[in-house]
């Protein structure tokens, strides 16, 4: 295989659900709002699973993330026949599947759901809690205000999940530095097992990017969100979250194993329109077109275009993408096998200016970002691709 790993090889399962009971304003994720597909949606993702399941045989799961779209507003019997369906034809046995997460919209949680959630063997939950500031939460169409936040937490709590994740958005426009701190205090009290924190950014063909670009709102300024996101690691990492990824902070033990296998480049398998595969060395993308998706599957084929098999020149620019974002950084020897050469020759300026910038670290053979480098990690990375 092209790419040893140097983490414990884990696999995923990734679903996509594609219904949301309203649409935010800042989304730019495929989903649509009419609930009435909800069944055919499901059946035909179980269509995509046993297809995918003839061609990929070998494939074995230790995680399962059902995402979307709005996952918790599916039915609890839809949950479980996808689970069942993952189960029965990717995991060797019953218990494979050690990490399942459910995101889950705060308006969506009651503790019967709860309570058959983990009858099913969900042991993680991605709640979108986005931030306790309800002007902020108005502002980007959330249906739920910071009072259900906490009660939707409250209930998490009280029906035993101890792995749960809370993601909030920072740099609304008008939001006050003191807001989204307030917001971040608020979350850090909660005591959650990770936070998940997004600059909120302007998506090309949403609702937000078109205020944006008519003037009718200003984006906070880079310095501004800088301030925020700085501010924010710092309070984090003083309450024991680990930064683990770049927006991903956890309390020891509670990263995410799925995502891991993204950012990590191991292999993963995903369902419904939109979701995206990583096997054996190629990429592929499902159509994000409900009548498209529907048409394909119906006629027993897989709804993607081929596969793309990564040239080992494109596998060490992904890698050196997604390792970037991670605190352990890009193993430099991995990258010189993969690639023939060596970065700290090829990019030896860019690296040295960096490193003497306080941006990175060379440390036990791999380059990692600092706080200030993960403040401009997009424009580092096109420096070093
Ligand atoms: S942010 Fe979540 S709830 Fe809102 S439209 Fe997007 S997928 Fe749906």
């Amino acid at each position: 295989m092209l790419f040893r790993k140097l983490v414990i090889m884990q696999a995923g399962v990734y679903i996509h659900l594609p219904i949301c009971k309203s649409r935010c304003i800042y989304c730019d994720f495929f989903s649509q709002t009419n609930a009435g597909l909800e069944n055919e949606i499901v059946d035909l993702i179980l269509r995509e699973i046993d297809l995918a399941a003839l061609k990929y045989p070998d494939f074995n799961a230790q995680t399962q993330y059902l995402g979307g779209g709005t996952p918790s507003c599916f039915s609890d019997s839809n949950i479980k026949k996808l689970l069942q369906a993952i189960r029965s034809n990717f995991t060797s046995s019953g218990d494979d599947l050690k990490e399942i997460t459910v995101e889950m919209n705060p308006d969506d949680v009651d503790l019967d759901k709860l309570n058959s959630y983990r009858e099913m063997g969900i042991n993680r939950i991605s709640l979108g809690v986005q931030s306790f500031d309800d002007r902020a939460l108005r502002f980007l169409s959330r249906r739920h205000n910071s009072k259900q936040n906490l009660s939707a937490i409250n209930l998490l709590q009280k029906a035993g999940f101890t792995n749960y994740s809370i993601d909030l958005i920072f740099a609304v426009p008008g939001q006050a530095d003191s807001e989204f701190f307030q917001s971040l205090e608020t979350a850090i009290e909660l005591e959650p097992a990770h936070i998940s924190l997004y600059c909120l950014s302007s998506e090309p063909g949403t609702e937000l990017s078109r205020m944006l670009d008519s003037g009718i709102i200003c984006a906070l300024s880079e310095e501004n969100q800088a301030v925020m996101f700085r501010e924010a690691i710092i309070r984090l990492k003083s309450a024991g979250f680990r930064q683990y990824e770049l927006s991903n902070f956890a309390l020891p033990g509670h990263e995410c194993q799925h995502n891991l296998i993204y950012w990590n480049m191991q292999e993963y398998l995903g369902f419904g329109p939109s979701a995206h595969s990583f096997y054996h060395g190629s990429r592929w993308g499902n159509y994000p077109d409900l009548n498209k998706y529907f048409e394909i599957v119906k006629s027993s084929n897989l709804p993607h275009p081929p596969e793309e098999k990564l040239s080992a020149q494109r596998w060490a620019e992904e890698l050196l993408m997604l390792s970037l974002r991670l605190d352990e950084g890009l193993n430099l020897n991995e990258y010189h096998r993969i690639t023939g050469h060596s970065l700290l020759d090829g990019k030896k300026e860019i690296i040295e200016d960096l490193v003497k910038n306080g941006l990175a670290e060379i440390k036990s053979g791999s380059m990692c970002l600092t706080i200030e480098g993960l403040l401009v990690a997009d424009e580092i990375l096109v420096k070093l691709l």
